[in-house]
């Protein structure tokens, strides 16, 4: 069976920058599953999967305007110190979940000065280049539950 909308892929994946430091990996772990043609995961990756099959070994490099987006100046606020209660000591590169305009979004500590510190709502893998080393290990028909909710159930899916 190859890898076509409304079908489950299971994936051994890892995710390299530019430099060819790991960023992510699934090797070791639970494989990646997904429901191809749902939006699963990012658009550069899905396209590259499409009629792949068990065994498949594949390396993708997906630019970010196929991945998560150019980085948004905009997206970058300098809120103060206050807002960071329970905190200690707050340092660049740390990372927090944020209510925003846009929903729960992650957001990166990007600089500190004095009580202004300056947050950055990119997604961390904004404006980057990002190199995947892929495998299909498993591909299989979705089921009517999963397709009506978008999502994988069970090993490498959603448990609920
Ligand atoms: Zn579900």
């Amino acid at each position: 069976m190859q890898i076509a909308n409304n079908v489950v892929a299971s994936i051994e994946y890892t995710l390299t920058d530019d430099q060819g430091n790991v960023i992510d990996s699934s090797v070791g772990g639970e494989p990646l599953a997904y429901l191809h043609g749902a939006g699963n995961i990012i658009p550069g990756l899905e396209d590259a999967l499409e009629g792949k099959q068990v065994g498949d070994s594949l390396k993708v490099s997906v630019p970010p305007s196929e991945g998560y987006g150019e980085k948004d100046e905009a997206l970058l606020q300098v809120v103060p110190r206050s807002m960071f209660r329970g905190v200690d000591q707050i340092e660049v590169g740390m990372q927090f979940h944020a209510q925003t305009d846009h929903g729960m979004q992650v957001i990166t500590v990007a600089k500190v000065e004095g009580d202004n510190v300056t947050v950055d709502g990119n997604h961390p893998l904004a404006g980057q280049n990002l190199n995947f080393d892929v495998k299909v290990l498993e591909v299989r028909a979705a089921t009517a539950e999963e397709l009506e909710h978008g999502h994988v159930h069970g090993a490498g899916g959603h448990h609920h």
